[in-house]
């Protein structure tokens, strides 16, 4: 039977959600209405379901949101020319481009083409430069949300030894980061990484980023552990509808864990009020 606390990701969103609307409000009083651009290229389903989310919690709050839909036979050259008009335009707080990009455009070029300080997703150069240096201006959405799942969790990675698995840009390597900053013993682990099983074994807090479903196992969690699983892989056996699986095995991981995210209903909720904050802060910062 599980004891571990369940980090409910969809309740402390909604009170983070709460307190933008205040910051919004107040942005607005002083003549400032916090402003999201966001840029969809390609018909991507799952980027559709997942800019319409953004769209509605953001108006939720408050915050304009400005579409840009564009086909997916649109040239790096002409996406470069929408990021120059918006980071132009003062009424544009933040871009969010939405990845993936489709095959053939500059992913790169087009990110590090987005005015830093309105890169609301926390991936240029720039701002992954400041999180790394110990001063961060916009931090990545997920990452964000994890470590905040963390501290709903009580548990502070002062001395404890935090795995990361999986070593993307805009998961792995940030929140690896985060945890470094707040003096965890951080471990990376990828798919090189020889023997997962004995690192999940030692580790007090597990961050899964790895995109695939149930990689993890519950018996190998440690007794008492914090697991943060980000992985969201919809998976087809058969049944009316995929099912959404994380990187965890979740029921047996939580018989073991002290506290654990759901999926759904963990991190995917924190990324979106996590990038809201960051559009309000840009907004704030005017
Ligand atoms: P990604 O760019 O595909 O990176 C996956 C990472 O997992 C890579 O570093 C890879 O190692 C590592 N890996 C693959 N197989 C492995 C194995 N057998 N053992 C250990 N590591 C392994 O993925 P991502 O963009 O970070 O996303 C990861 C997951 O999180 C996906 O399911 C995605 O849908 C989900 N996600 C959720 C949210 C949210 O809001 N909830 C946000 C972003 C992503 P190498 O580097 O060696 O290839």
């Amino acid at each position: 039977m599980s004891n571990a606390m369940i980090l409910d990701g969809k309740a402390l969103s909604s009170r983070l959600l709460a307190q933008l609307r205040e910051r919004v409000e107040a942005s607005k009083a002083r003549g400032i209405a916090p402003c999201l651009a966001v840029v969809l290229v390609g018909d991507d389903p799952a980027s559709n379901i997942y800019v319409r989310s953004k769209e509605r919690k953001a108006a939720k709050v408050g915050i304009a949101t400005r579409d840009h839909r564009l086909p997916a036979s649109t040239s790096t050259a002409a996406l470069l020319q929408l990021i120059a008009s918006l980071n132009a335009d003062a009424t544009v707080h933040g871009i969010l481009v939405q990845l993936p990009l489709p095959d053939g455009v500059e992913e790169q070029r087009v990110l590090q083409a987005v005015d830093p300080r309105k890169d609301v997703d926390g991936f240029h150069p720039d701002n992954l430069g400041l999180l790394m240096l110990g001063t961060p201006r916009f931090v990545a959405c997920t990452p964000q949300g994890c470590m905040r799942l963390i501290e709903l969790a009580g548990v502070d990675p002062a001395g404890k030894r935090a795995l990361v698995v999986g070593r993307s840009n805009i998961v792995g390597k940030p929140v690896a980061q985060l945890l470094l900053h707040a003096n965890a013993t951080v471990t990376m682990a990828h798919s090189r990484t020889q023997d997962l099983e004995a690192e999940v074994r030692r580790a007090d807090i597990i961050v899964a980023a790895v995109g695939r479903p149930e990689l993890i196992r519950g018996e190998w969690i440690r007794e008492g552990a914090c697991v943060i699983d980000v992985g969201m892989n919809r998976v087809d056996d058969g049944g009316p509808k995929p099912r959404l699986l994380g990187d965890v095995e979740y029921t047996a991981a939580a018989a073991r864990a002290g506290s654990i995210t759901p999926v759904p209903g963990g991190v995917g909720p924190m990324t979106i009020a996590c990038l809201l904050a960051n559009v309000v802060t840009a907004a704030e910062a005017v």
